[in-house]
């Protein structure tokens, strides 16, 4: 029996992950994310899969992030028709994100047409909100370390490894051969998350390498934050924190009710504007048995700060004369509510905009972050004076040597090892890593590679 693997993401970036993997007669595909970031990675999007969307027989999520979810409203479109499998938590939060993402497709494909800034006539959004709906209504959630089938010698497992809520690596078995899919791993010692279960052993491993090259500084991140809040509103501006939704925009006002507890800031304004992430840290408080924070703990952080739910209140908050502090999505910078803010807040010398999280590859986050001296944001250009700022330490990704960490917690040595979803210097020094201090057989596939196992 051989098994089929194909890689049709995240080979040489961040974004995209799907991998495709053909055993006994079934094809299952692992995570269906969206490519993000530069535009010949967002032109994959459009482009048609390899193999046609029919004829999948399931698609296993390891959690909900876009990149890892975010194409199955276009696979559903495009004839898949059968269980999408994940643990509830990350139902719970596709079922925010996905909607959203349509949302934002549609947002941007009329504002395109509106002001005329598109080649295409008209534009049309990749998919729209009702596609994301229809996705759903395909989710099966599951348990966490539960044994399921997909056929009678098919089976596998979702495993915690922190990262978000509900985020998992999964363990796929077919009787002959075992391949597991680390997903993204998150950290021993989040303050949030809880560390990464150990790693059962495998024939074969997919993993991740987003920060396969580096490693994060020891700081005390919260004392930071602290420190760059208190700078900020001393000269009268305000912090905007263009935060992912999902998992760290929970983690930043966790610290911020913290700083606030410990008499370190002032008792400014927060305001969590982006309606995904106020449906996430709902979530989140509901989900207290998920994370480190007890049910009392989970309740006062959410109620710390402001909900903006409407378009008329975020634009208000704009125009406050007093320095505040605006947690908003996207994380990059890349959509969402947070860029209204960054037209206005960019232009003020007093104003931070403070990134939390891994930036990738030409997205706004990483222009600002090298120093872009403009910004271009609904076709307009936005004279970036503002103090731009990253909040090191506080990525939800483990650095190499964790991943090597959660990779020592295998008993007996796999056969080979894939490394995946890193950009190519990273993915490339996990991979020297690997082999130099396990000894491993390890590759580094490229978009569209196929290897028969
Ligand atoms: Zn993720």
């Amino acid at each position: 029996m051989i098994m089929k693997l194909s890689f049709l993401g995240a080979t040489g970036t961040v974004t995209g992950s799907k991998y495709l993997l053909e055993t006994r007669g079934k094809r299952i595909l692992i995570d269906c994310g969206l490519f993000q970031g530069l535009k010949e990675l967002r032109l994959r999007n459009w482009a048609s899969l390899p193999i046609d969307p029919a004829s999948i027989d399931a698609v296993l999520l390891t959690h909900a992030h876009l990149d890892h979810s975010g194409y199955l409203p276009l696979l559903v479109r495009n004839g898949f028709a059968g269980p999408v499998y994940c643990t509830q938590a990350t139902a719970d939060l596709c079922s925010i994100l996905l909607p959203d993402s349509g949302h934002i497709h549609e947002e941007d494909a009329s504002r395109a047409n509106r002001y005329g800034y598109t080649k295409h006539h008209p534009a049309l959004p990749l998919y729209s909100e009702k596609d994301a709906w229809l996705a759903l209504d395909q989710f099966k959630p599951l348990e966490f370390s539960k044994q399921y089938h997909i056929d009678k010698k098919i089976y596998f497992r979702f495993e915690p490894v922190g990262h978000i809520l509900g985020a998992s690596y999964i363990r796929i078995d077919d009787g002959s051969l075992s391949i597991t899919f680390s997903g993204d791993l998150g950290r021993y010692q989040d303050p949030v998350m809880r560390s990464p279960s150990p790693l059962q052993d495998t024939d074969y491993l997919v993993v991740e390498s987003t920060y396969g090259d580096r490693l994060h500084e020891a700081n005390d991140l919260q004392n930071n934050l602290g420190q760059i809040i208190n700078e900020t509103s001393s000269k009268g501006g305000s912090v905007i924190i263009p935060a992912f939704a999902v998992g760290r925009a929970q983690a930043i006002l966790y610290h911020i009710y913290k700083l606030k507890e410990r008499g370190v800031i002032a008792d400014l304004p927060v305001y969590l504007d982006s309606p995904m992430s106020i449906k996430a840290t709902d979530v989140f408080c509901k989900n207290h048995r998920l994370h480190k924070l007890n049910e009392e703990e989970a309740y006062k952080v959410c109620n710390a700060v402001k909900q903006v739910s409407t378009v008329e209140e975020s634009k208000r908050i704009d125009h406050s004369p007093y320095p505040s502090i605006i947690v908003s999505a996207s994380g990059m910078a890349t959509g969402g509510r947070v860029l209204h803010h960054l037209k206005v807040f960019l232009r003020d010398h007093r104003n931070t905009v403070l990134f939390a999280g891994f930036q990738a590859n030409a997205t706004r986050g990483r222009k600002m972050l090298e120093g872009a001296e403009t910004i271009k944001i609904h076709g307009e250009h936005i004279p970036v004076k503002a103090r731009i700022a990253n909040l090191e330490g506080i990525s939800a990704h483990a650095d190499y040597k964790e991943v090597m960490q959660w990779l020592e917690t295998m008993k007996a040595r796999p056969s080979k090892v894939f490394v995946t979803h890193g950009e190519e210097q990273a993915a490339l020094a996990m991979a020297t890593r690997l082999r130099e201090e396990f000894g491993w057989d390890v590759e580094v596939p490229e978009y569209l590679d196929s290897v028969n196992l």
